[in-house]
């Protein structure tokens, strides 16, 4: 057994207690993750805003209901739609890769051609409360 005296992640003090501790107190452990979600917050702000215009862009083209569109690109670009910017990206089988906004998706269709897809979430397609 280690008799080394741990050390608090935030004050750097002692730490007592179980193993795998790591804060010395309830207080250091709540500043420490306060802190940290903070940071992330300041950062992450100028990219959500970047994904959440790219995602009301698609939007836009798409209408409420449709599922899926072909646009030209001239008309995203003309829009202002970041490229560049996406949550996550699907390769198909037949090596399209689909760049993800959230539920949206894009793929390029042809060099002047984009189409856009809808992804439904599966909860949205059932009512939110049983009906009796
Ligand atoms: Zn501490």
């Amino acid at each position: 057994m280690s008799t080394s005296t741990r050390k608090c992640r935030y004050c750097k003090g002692p730490v007592v207690g179980r193993k795998g501790k790591i804060f010395c107190s309830v207080e250091c452990k709540s500043i420490y993750h306060y802190r940290l979600r903070a940071a992330t917050f300041d950062t992450a702000i100028p990219i959500d805003k970047i994904l959440h215009r790219n995602r009301s862009i698609l939007l836009e083209i798409m209408g409420k209901n449709k599922s899926q569109k072909k646009v030209d690109k001239i008309e995203m670009d003309r829009k202002k739609f970041n490229y560049s910017y996406f949550t996550h990206s699907f390769t198909n089988s037949k090596g399209k890769v689909y760049y993800y906004l959230y539920d949206f998706a894009w793929m390029a269709f042809s060099d002047q051609e984009v189409l856009i897809i809808r992804k439904r979430s599966p909860a949205k397609d059932k009512p939110a409360f049983p009906t009796p």
